[in-house]
């Protein structure tokens, strides 16, 4: 199958590395690509922020069209489907049925297989864990182009490398999820207000049994005694009579809105400090305590209504920095991390706290309990060394980075950051002994010796 050579980049736009793209349509012309390379990583919908499906001058395996419905059971609520199906199509099948997705990132535009190969969490990690959980099977493609079916109980130990395992053991071709019934496509979400860190946290606590989702918005320029500001985002699916009467005539339908654009690249000043500052003062006096019902929509995607979204961080990309930190030393962490954000003079225009629930399977999964901070960072000069200072305070409390939004993490911290690390690298060995599947993050984490 011919390939084309394309520039591609993570949602982040940093880097950008060339590679040869096949796109393949049928599992019989994924099996020719996959015995003709010899080095590949699977690409979804790139919503991964840096390089972990980018292969730099080496093969690139575009899954988008692997994207068939095969099964879905009404009363288990079980669904089967190829692994290029979007969230964004899984909800559209779904939802009129009555189902949603069990866990969902904050984005729908992202393939279930690379959510699977991401183990992603959602706003519900605290009660419901990763994807993983619901996950009951799957079908990978390994290097001699022959297909295993993996799960919890079958070939276990390659089924939890490859949830978490960022494409490095093969190509997901078809997965079964059981999706989560519900009687609307709304929520019913409250707003908390806290003045400064230890508020949040003591919401967070309080508030772990009470709702299914929740996350907190961040004011990371607040100092001082505001460090911490935020506003809780607690959440749960509305029943019918929460619902107005209007509403309630069609409870899967919610309004379709216009989508909004970013037509081309801001320039670097439009995300500055000061428009940053602005900004957050204004979402955090916006925002009353109250609660109401909005549609999915307006909860878990607010983003997703604006097309190109990343091009407001201009030319020059950015990065997400998410880091995890164990509750035993969580709030002195995050607090060290705020200030050297805020000191640094950087800003970051969006930043989301959340409190983790237990540790899954996946031998690279990146949540364990304790507190996750997300920080969107302009790619400035100096940045890496300004990560560098983050990764350290992180790796001094036992925390870890997330793959999925690494661009810049050093090998030797990533190594002590996961210790199952090993583990993993053995059944790749078994599985792939010629390191057919690779990535450049891959090789720049040392998980392939280049
Ligand atoms: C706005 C935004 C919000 C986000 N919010 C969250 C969040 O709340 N929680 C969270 O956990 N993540 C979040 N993410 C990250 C995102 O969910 C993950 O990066 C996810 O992996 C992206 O899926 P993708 O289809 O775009 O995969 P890509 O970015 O294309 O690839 C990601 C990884 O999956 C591998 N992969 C892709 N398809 C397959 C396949 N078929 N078989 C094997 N491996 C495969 C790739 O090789 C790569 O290593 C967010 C991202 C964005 C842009």
């Amino acid at each position: 199958m011919n390939s084309l050579e394309l520039a591609q980049h993570g949602w982040g736009r940093v880097p950008v590395e060339v590679s040869h793209c096949y796109r393949p349509e049928k599992i019989q012309q994924a099996k020719s690509i996959c015995l003709e390379s010899k080095n590949i990583i699977p690409f979804g919908l790139g919503r991964s922020y840096g390089d972990a499906a980018l292969n730099l001058d080496c093969d690139t395996m575009l899954t988008r069209r692997l994207k068939r419905f095969l099964s879905f059971d009404p009363t288990s609520g079980v669904l089967t489907c190829e692994a290029g199906v979007s969230l964004e199509e899984i909800i559209n099948f779904a939802l009129p049925k009555g189902y949603f997705l069990p866990v969902t990132p904050g984005t729908k535009f992202v393939t279930l297989g690379g959510a699977v190969a991401a183990d992603v969490h959602g706003k519900n990690h605290h009660q419901d864990g990763c994807i993983s959980n619901f996950i009951s099977e799957l079908e990978l493609m390994t290097a001699d182009g022959e297909i295993m079916i993996c799960s919890p109980e079958e070939n276990s130990e390659v089924f939890w490398a490859t949830i978490s395992g960022m494409g490095l053991t093969g190509i997901i071709l078809r997965i079964s999820i059981k999706l989560l019934p519900i009687e609307t496509a709304y929520l019913r979400v409250t707003h908390k207000k806290a003045s400064d860190l230890d508020t949040i946290l003591a919401l967070f606590e309080s508030h772990a049994d009470t709702h299914r989702y929740s996350v907190a918005w961040i004011d990371c320029l607040a100092s001082g005694k505001n460090i911490g500001r935020s506003v809780l985002m607690l959440g749960d699916h509305a029943e019918l009579n929460d619902l107005k009467s209007q509403l309630q005539k069609s409870p899967f339908k919610p309004r379709l809105k216009r989508k909004k654009n970013i037509p081309f690249n801001f320039p670097s000043f439009a995300l500055s400090k000061l428009s940053v500052k602005a900004f957050n003062k204004l979402f955090y006096w916006k925002h009353s305590e109250s609660t109401h019902v909005i549609d999915y929509d307006q909860y878990f995607y607010p983003l997703d209504s604006i097309n190109n979204w990343n091009r407001m961080y201009g030319k020059r990309g950015f990065i997400q920095y998410q880091c995890v930190v164990p509750w035993k030393t969580g709030a002195q962490a995050i607090q060290k991390l705020l200030e050297k954000l805020a000191s640094s003079g950087r800003a970051s225009f969006l930043a989301v706290l959340k409190a983790f629930g237990d540790q899954g399977s996946g031998l690279l999964s990146f949540p364990m309990p304790g507190l996750t901070l997300a920080l969107d960072i302009p790619n400035d000069k100096g940045l890496q060394e300004f990560l560098i200072e983050l990764d350290e305070i992180v790796l001094e409390n036992d925390g870890r980075l997330y793959l999925a939004k690494d661009s810049f993490m050093r090998k030797d911290d990533f190594s002590q950051m996961y210790p199952k690390l090993p583990e993993f690298i053995d059944i790749k060995n078994r599985i792939d002994p010629l390191n057919k599947f690779q990535s450049s993050q891959a090789r720049r984490l040392g998980i392939i010796k280049s």
